[in-house]
């Protein structure tokens, strides 16, 4: 042992008589690449024995030895966290030396026969220097992914192929491939032995679907997770169906159509993917068609302090998830229809219920979709059954939950009414917007409607004038 030790000492000594740091400065252009070229070779065999190291390493650490795994005598968790401590390599290199040096060991058997190591040539290429770690890693990551369905024969092949390529002896060009080029050949490879797998693709899908709601961070809660096709087919056409340019042939009029043409769209796509998806839960939750809570429809349960309510301070919580929501969220949602909000005072009695009938029902609904059409902001292209009902002067300031007092806004634009600068008021039952003063200094009020037959009104009240003065 101190042999191998005292020796590669001698190396590493050697290696700086050989070489000074800043040499490189004062060489012409060939030698550099010469010299560059041939370092990598003494790179690629220490690349190869670290990872062989490392392999044995994981062998020693390996789970089935309980307390006597190596990992375990040296009080690391892991293989990987002892190569850690004794190189102070990153923990994403440890892993890489260790999936490198077990795919590319000799193995014993039960019985302590000698077993081939699971990628033969990559090993044999690796340990000559031919074939660098990286390039070794990714065939290895593209083909073992293959195993479980290839046919052994055609792994082989594979295998052969793409050591051949890497080392410059493959069909092609005598020239090495680089690790970029043979990763594009591996995934082919890869793509051709897995084709008509013993399984089919759709069962592959079906196993592997999923969604996930993470961990909050930010204020945010990310999601992710693996789409079926189909059904990401589905998500994409509502996206888009309600992204797309608005053709001028909707129900916008005149004013609105200038005032878009003004604001452009200030969301990012990936902004208003999430406002569609809102809006997709929220008509989904209202349908009447989901399964239900304890008798109810599902419910969101949002607890506030009545004296944050009341100061606008504070934060509010939701059943569901484990962070705080902001009191705007939880006001946008106390005036959303279909929310039972529970209000607490500060000793923790219930002082506020809400009721049923500060929800619109869907009479009503029905009568203000008729009167608005759509989000009554103008450029906004949510059409009615994806909108919310806002309820224009609030419940708590004693807004009535009546047609005269509720107007179609979309998931955004409720959510945003406080401090995007438009305003709604109800004039005889009218919804009249005012824009914001950046983008109509001065601007006054102005009925709103998307309604189709509201603007057929309009349209003839307009013409009727005309038609007398010719
Ligand atoms: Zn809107």
């Amino acid at each position: 042992m101190t042999g191998t030790r005292d020796a590669l000492e001698q190396l590493r000594s050697t290696l700086a008589d050989v070489l000074g740091f800043d040499d490189a400065a004062g060489w012409s252009d060939d030698e550099l690449l010469t010299n560059m070229g041939a370092l990598e070779c003494l790179g690629r065999l220490v690349d190869a024995h670290r990872a062989a190291f490392a392999g044995e390493v994981a062998e020693r650490s390996r789970l089935e030895l309980g307390a006597e795994r190596l990992s375990s005598r040296k009080g690391c968790r892991s293989a990987a966290e002892l190569i850690e401590r004794v190189t102070q390599a990153s923990a994403f290199e440890a892993r890489r030396r260790i999936a490198l040096g077990t795919a590319t060991r000799a193995r014993a058997g039960f019985t302590g026969e000698p077993i081939a190591a699971q990628f033969p040539l990559v090993a044999s290429a690796l340990a000559a220097g031919d074939l660098g770690a990286d390039a070794a890693s990714t065939i290895i990551r593209e083909l073992d992914r293959t195993r479980p369905v290839a046919d052994p024969v055609a792994l082989a092949t594979a295998e052969q192929a793409l050591v051949a390529e890497a080392t410059g002896r493959g069909d092609g060009a005598p020239v090495c491939a680089t690790a970029d080029e043979l990763r594009v050949q591996a995934q082919a490879w890869s793509t051709f032995l897995d084709q008509d797998g013993r399984e089919p693709d759709d069962e592959r899908a079906m196993r592997h679907r999923g969604f996930r709601l993470g961990r909050a961070r930010a204020g945010l809660i990310p999601v992710s997770g693996d789409l079926m096709p189909e059904v990401a087919a589905k998500l994409t056409r509502l996206f888009d169906a309600h992204l797309s340019p608005r053709s001028g042939t909707g129900f916008m009029t005149d004013d609105e159509r200038a005032s878009l043409a003004e604001t452009g769209e200030q969301r990012t796509s990936d902004q208003q993917r999430h406002d569609v998806l809102a809006a997709v839960i929220d008509t989904a939750a209202r349908s009447g068609e989901h399964p239900t809570i304890g008798g109810a429809a599902p419910t969101v349960l949002v607890s506030v302090r009545a004296s944050d309510l009341a100061a606008g301070r504070g934060r509010a919580h939701a059943d569901g998830v484990d962070i705080p929501i902001s009191l705007r969220a939880a006001r946008h949602m106390i005036c959303t229809g279909g929310t039972q909000t529970v209000v607490f005072d500060a000793d923790g009695r219930i002082i506020e219920l809400g009721a049923q009938d500060r929800c619109f029902t869907p009479h009503q609904r029905r009568a203000i979709t008729l009167r608005d059409g759509a989000c009554v902001i103008p450029g906004c292209s949510v059409p009615a059954s994806w909108c919310e009902i806002h309820h224009v002067i609030p419940d708590v300031d004693g807004g009535p939950t009546h047609p005269d007092n509720g107007v179609l806004l979309c998931w955004f634009h409720h959510r945003s009414i406080d401090t995007s600068g438009w305003g709604i008021q109800m004039v005889r039952g009218v919804p009249h917007i005012r824009p914001p003063s950046w983008l109509d200094p001065g601007g006054g009020w102005r009925p709103a409607t998307k309604s189709p037959t509201r603007l057929a009104d309009r349209r003839e009240r307009r013409e009727r004038p005309r038609e007398g003065v010719a």
